[in-house]
C-alpha cells in the first residue's frame, strides 16, 4: 500500500511571508554585516537562556500561574526571539529548517518506534 503523498513546503529560495520581514528588518538597518552564523547560534541560545528565566525556580503550580499572568507575554516574546534567530540563521546557511525537521521526524520515528517508546522518556539508547 502506497503512503499518502505529504504537502510540499516552499523551497529555499521562496521564503515565507514572516522571514521576508526578517531579511527587510535586516537590511534596513544594514546588519547582515554583524549576522554571522557563529553570532545568530550564539543569540539562539542566550535568547534560550532569557527563556529559562521565565520557569527558574518556579514550582510547576508557579509556572502555571506565571503563564496565566504577565509571564505569558514574556514567554511569547522569547520564543518569538528564539524563532527570529533560528529563521536568520538557516536562511543564511540554505537550510531548509522544514525539510530538516521533516527528516528529523522521520529520523526519531526510526530511533523511537512507538512499541516501544509509548508512555515512556528513556533515550533510544536505553529503549
Ligand atoms: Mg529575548
Amino acid at each position: 500500500m502506497r503512503r499518502p503523498k505529504r504537502p510540499r513546503l516552499p523551497r529555499q529560495g521562496k521564503p515565507d511571508a514572516v522571514l521576508e520581514a526578517l531579511l527587510a528588518f535586516r537590511k534596513e538597518r544594514d546588519w547582515e554585516q554583524f549576522h554571522k552564523p557563529k553570532d545568530l547560534a550564539i543569540s539562539l541560545v542566550l535568547e534560550a537562556a532569557e527563556l529559562l528565566e521565565e520557569f527558574q525556580w518556579k514550582t510547576d503550580a508557579e509556572v502555571a500561574g506565571h503563564l496565566k499572568d504577565k509571564g505569558r507575554k514574556r514567554v511569547e516574546e522569547e520564543l518569538a526571539d528564539l524563532a527570529i534567530y533560528l529563521k536568520l540563521l538557516a536562511h543564511d546557511l540554505g537550510i531548509d529548517l522544514d525539510e530538516a525537521m521533516r527528516k528529523k521526524i522521520e529520523k526519531n520515528r526510526k530511533k523511537y518506534p512507538v512499541e516501544k517508546s509509548r508512555g515512556t522518556a528513556k533515550k533510544y539508547t536505553n529503549l
